[in-house]
């Protein structure tokens, strides 16, 4: 997986914190959350891994104020 997170640029690679793994008969279902506070769902397949889900980074980092 060679993409990157579009908010701020961490390699999806390298999962900042990972919060919950599921096992599904696809594959892993792996629920993390970059260092901007953007949670990403991902799908781990025999075939590689991809990010199927991406959210906004937290509020806390949009500087309002
Ligand atoms: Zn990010």
């Amino acid at each position: 997986m060679n993409t990157r997170c579009p908010h701020c640029g961490w390699p999806d690679s390298e999962p900042c914190s990972v919060l919950s793994r599921h096992v599904t008969p696809e594959g892993q279902t792996v629920r993390t959350r970059c260092a901007c506070g953007s949670l990403q769902v991902r799908l781990i397949t025999s075939a590689g891994a991809h990010v199927v889900s991406r959210s906004r980074p937290a509020r806390t980092f949009a500087g309002s104020g």
